[in-house]
């Protein structure tokens, strides 16, 4: 199954990518689709690259891309599936810039240029950048593991089980439960929550992989959600992962034993 039979829409087409070799993994600004539409200061560029990538600002931001991958960052992270992974991470982003709100976007971009990254999650203004990763290290891990499965991938970083490649040490693994290490990506992003609300534990337990330890015993009853049902709210009006979760509480899939109200907002309220 792919991004279009998932009801995900293609990133907007001439998208200029930029692979260098300056640190960080990738970053999805879409300057170079914007400026068509709006234009950004070069200080606003220029600050968002400075805070990315350590140091490639003052080379691009004349002529920004729309996207960079980064391989510097990180020696171990050149096997094919981890920068494919960042590759299906960015391109959801670009893909959820066209359904939003350009405003949304920039205020993002400023969010990050001011603060570095992501944030902690208790800086003002963090919201919209934790529902915009939500997306993307979620759909990263989720394309990441649909073509390379439990066993053709390769090693994720310690404190993730290394050693032979395999279910417990997989990109589905990873938005399982992160190794038990925390329910978020830096902190605030509550990437895994999407995956929960689409698989029930059958396809895990099978495989002898436990529930992230954060989510006690049975608080993960719901599943049942498509990506096209999730990623039809990314428009305008979905600004914070409160509001998606809002919305898709309205949209319980029927039919399938543990989804109620009630067990959503169990399951929610652990996140
Ligand atoms: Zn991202």
């Amino acid at each position: 199954m792919n991004a279009s039979e998932d009801g995900v829409l293609p990133p907007p087409s001439n998208l200029k990518i930029l692979v260098h070799r300056f640190a960080s993994a990738g970053a999805a600004p879409m300057f170079n689709v914007i400026k068509n539409s709006h234009p950004i200061q070069y200080a606003t560029i220029k600050g968002f690259f400075d805070a990315t990538t350590l140091g490639i600002g003052i080379y691009v931001s004349n002529t920004p891309p729309d996207i960079t991958i980064g391989y510097a960052w990180s020696a171990d992270k050149f096997a094919t599936d981890q920068i494919k992974e960042v590759a299906y991470h960015e391109f959801a982003h670009a893909s959820h810039y066209r359904k939003t709100d350009f405003q949304l976007w920039v205020d993002n971009i400023n969010f990050v240029a001011h603060h570095g990254g992501y944030g902690n999650g208790t800086e003002a203004g963090f919201e919209k950048g934790s529902l915009i990763e939500m997306w993307g290290y979620f759909m990263g891990r989720e394309y990441a593991h649909r073509r390379y499965g439990p066993n053709m991938h390769s090693n994720l970083n310690p404190p993730f089980p290394t050693g032979a490649a395999g279910f417990a040490n997989s990109w589905y693994a990873w938005n399982e439960n992160s190794n038990n290490i925390s329910l978020f990506d830096w902190t605030h992003i509550a990437s895994a929550f999407l995956h929960d609300i689409r698989y029930n534990n059958i396809y895990n337990q099978s495989n002898s992989l436990a529930e992230n330890n954060v989510l006690i015993a049975d608080s993960d009853s719901i599943s049942g959600y498509s990506i096209s049902t999730i990623c039809n709210f990314f428009d305008g009006s979905t600004t914070s992962p409160t509001t998606l979760m809002d919305k898709l509480r309205n949209v319980l899939p029927s039919g399938i034993t543990g989804n109620t109200t009630a067990n959503y907002d169990i399951l929610r309220n652990v996140y």
